[in-house]
């Protein structure tokens, strides 16, 4: 069953979660996630967005995470303190569908093969409400590519369609229809021209032209057969290694940890996570001083790898949701359609 919400209700909905709601705002003429406030009214939460500079990924994975902090009195053992986090419920509003399908490969990361709890305990209190795309927000797009779709569910507790003046809404998860219980009355049952509607919009969205490298199968082979191609360094030729394209990426994780001392007498300070990024020239520098990754070309070409060749020998799926921020962010022009084109066809 789908439910219709008038866009001046969206406020009164967020106002009626028991949970901190966030929704993409534009302040200094950047989207971003931004706290809805109490009882905001629609103008706090109007979803006019393209998409967010930022992905949402860091709602269960933030930028800098403190892991336990520690203490050491003289001639007493080292003082540990676990910090696990006990978040409270958060609610992501209009969260575009390539953003949604980060979620899942994110999950795929961190549960599992290795349990991440501080991960794990943020993602559980966190439910997306997407926005299907009715056209794509970006020239850069190319989620179909990459197997997804601008009105896929994947990764979303409630799917918003954009009907003009109210929403067609869709419960994907139980979480999600916790979310519109809560918002009792506002919600109406949807009609069948509803249904209709939304349905007609996302198969026209659907044809939309966007970007593409052709056949997302052929990625892997190429690029495990290119692995030693010249192309890597003249690709990577105008890199400026700022790591702009992985900071942005939903799903790009990489961390590094290291003890942040506050205090000397006792000795005292935090252990932290914070996010690490593949295109640094000292991310996999040795203490020797040998680094396997010397290159602008190796280091793009493990950024690539990682997300359609490795990822998917560990995971059957590719780690890019086709977003198309790390295109049109890159200071220097750097592309990963094109990239991959280029790799396909060689
Ligand atoms: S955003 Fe562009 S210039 Fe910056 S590290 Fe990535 S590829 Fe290099
Ligand atoms: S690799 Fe680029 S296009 Fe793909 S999900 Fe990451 S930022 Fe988006």
């Amino acid at each position: 069953m789908s439910s219709i919400l008038k866009k001046t209700d969206l406020g009164a909905w967020a106002a009626a979660l028991e949970a901190e709601v966030f929704a993409p705002a534009l302040a200094d003429g950047v989207w971003a996630y931004q706290p809805v406030a109490p009882g905001a009214n629609d103008g706090g939460v109007a979803l006019t967005h393209p998409n967010t500079a930022r992905p949402p990924k860091n709602f269960a994975f933030p930028q800098r995470e403190v892991l336990y902090t520690f203490e050491q009195l003289k001639g007493q053992a080292p003082k540990l303190t676990e910090t696990l986090p006990n978040p409270a419920p958060v609610v992501v509003m209009g969260v575009r569908p390539c953003d949604g399908r980060g979620a899942p490969r994110n999950d795929m990361v961190f549960t599992g093969a290795f349990d991440d709890p501080y991960y794990q305990s943020r993602r559980a209190k966190t439910a997306y409400v997407g926005l299907a795309c009715n056209t794509p927000p970006s020239p850069n797009c190319f989620c179909k590519a990459v197997g997804g779709s601008p009105s896929s569910k994947e990764g979303l507790d409630v799917q918003l369609t954009d009907l003009g003046d109210r929403y067609h809404v869709v419960a994907v998860t139980p979480r999600g229809e916790e979310l519109i219980e809560a918002g009792g009355k506002l919600f109406a049952e949807a009609g069948a021209a509803d249904e209709k509607e939304s349905q007609r919009l996302h198969s026209e969205a659907a044809k939309c032209e966007q970007r593409t490298f052709g056949d997302l199968a052929a990625a892997a082979p190429a690029l495990k057969k290119n692995f030693d191609s010249e192309m890597w360094q003249s690709l990577a030729k105008a890199c400026i290694g700022c790591g702009i394209c992985t900071f942005l990426c939903p799903t790009c994780h990489c961390f590094d940890i290291s003890d942040e001392v506050t205090g000397q007498s006792p000795m005292r300070g935090e252990r932290v996570r914070t996010w690490d990024n593949c295109q640094f020239p000292d991310f996999t520098m040795h203490s020797s001083g040998h680094n396997p990754r010397e290159t602008l070309g190796a280091r793009l070409r493990q950024r690539v790898n990682h997300k359609f060749l490795y990822f998917v020998e560990n995971n059957g799926t590719q780690q890019c949701t086709g977003c198309g921020r790390c295109i049109s962010f890159c200071p220097v022009g750097i592309d990963i359609v094109a990239v991959l084109d280029r790799m396909i066809q060689a």
